[in-house]
C-alpha cells in the first residue's frame, strides 16, 4: 500500500490559478519583487511592488503609442509610410515633408497603443516583462515558477510517489509540468533547484 504521506493530494488547480501575481527581478535593486494583476488579462491596473526598495509602479505608467501615417500624399500621390512609436499620449497631429515631392502637410496619424516592456526575455511577467525571480537550470532545461505558491505546488507534486489525475475535467498545472520535472531519476535534482529557489 501507499501511504497516504506520498500521495499528490494538491488543488486541481490550471495554470492560470497561478497567474494573478508573478515574482520577479526588481528593475531598481534586483531582488524579488511582485506583478500583482487583478485580472488574468494585463489591464493598466496591473502592478509592479517592490518591498526591498518601495518601488512601485502601474503598469499603465508605461503605456506608449506608435504614431503611424500610411496614405498617399496629398500633392504628389506618392505613399507614404512613417511610424514613430514610444509616444506618452497620442499623437492628434503629425506635421510631414513628404520625401518624394517635400511639400510638408500636417497628418492626422493613426495610434497604436502598447507597453514598454524592460526585457525580451522568454521567462518574463506578461505585463512588465521583468525577467521571472524562480528560476534554475536542472540539467540544461530550465525549472520555472510564476510565484511561491506555484512553486510550492510542484515540489508537493515532485515529493509525491504516487500521481493520480485529480480530475478528468480539465488538465491541471501539475500534469502540464515538462518531463524532465516528472521523471523520477531527476527528483532529487528537481528538488534541490528548488530549495536553492526558496532560499535565494
Ligand atoms: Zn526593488
Ligand atoms: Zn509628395
Amino acid at each position: 500500500m501507499e501511504s497516504e504521506v506520498d500521495r499528490y493530494v494538491g488543488p486541481p488547480t490550471t495554470r492560470y490559478a497561478y497567474a494573478k501575481e508573478f515574482w520577479v527581478k526588481c528593475p531598481k535593486c534586483s531582488k524579488a519583487a511582485r506583478v500583482i494583476r487583478k485580472e488574468l488579462v494585463a489591464t493598466g491596473d496591473d502592478k509592479l511592488v517592490c518591498h526591498h526598495c518601495n518601488y512601485s509602479e502601474m503598469a499603465d505608467e508605461r503605456l506608449r503609442y506608435t504614431a503611424t501615417i500610411n496614405r498617399a500624399c496629398g500633392s504628389c500621390g506618392e505613399p507614404i509610410q512613417v511610424s514613430i512609436p514610444n509616444n506618452k499620449e497620442k499623437v492628434a497631429e503629425l506635421k510631414y515633408s513628404c520625401p518624394h515631392c517635400h511639400v510638408p502637410e500636417i497628418y492626422k496619424p493613426g495610434n497604436t497603443p502598447y507597453r514598454l516592456r524592460y526585457s525580451m526575455e522568454r521567462l518574463a511577467d506578461p505585463v512588465f516583462g521583468l525577467p521571472l525571480w524562480f528560476q534554475e537550470n536542472v540539467k540544461g532545461e530550465t525549472l520555472w515558477a510564476g510565484n511561491k505558491e506555484h512553486l510550492l505546488e510542484i515540489r508537493n507534486y515532485v515529493t509525491s510517489r504516487l500521481r493520480e489525475r485529480q480530475t478528468m475535467r480539465i488538465t491541471t498545472m501539475v500534469e502540464k509540468l515538462p518531463q524532465f520535472i516528472k521523471a523520477a531519476k531527476n527528483r532529487e535534482t528537481v528538488l534541490k533547484a528548488i530549495e536553492r529557489m526558496l532560499n535565494r
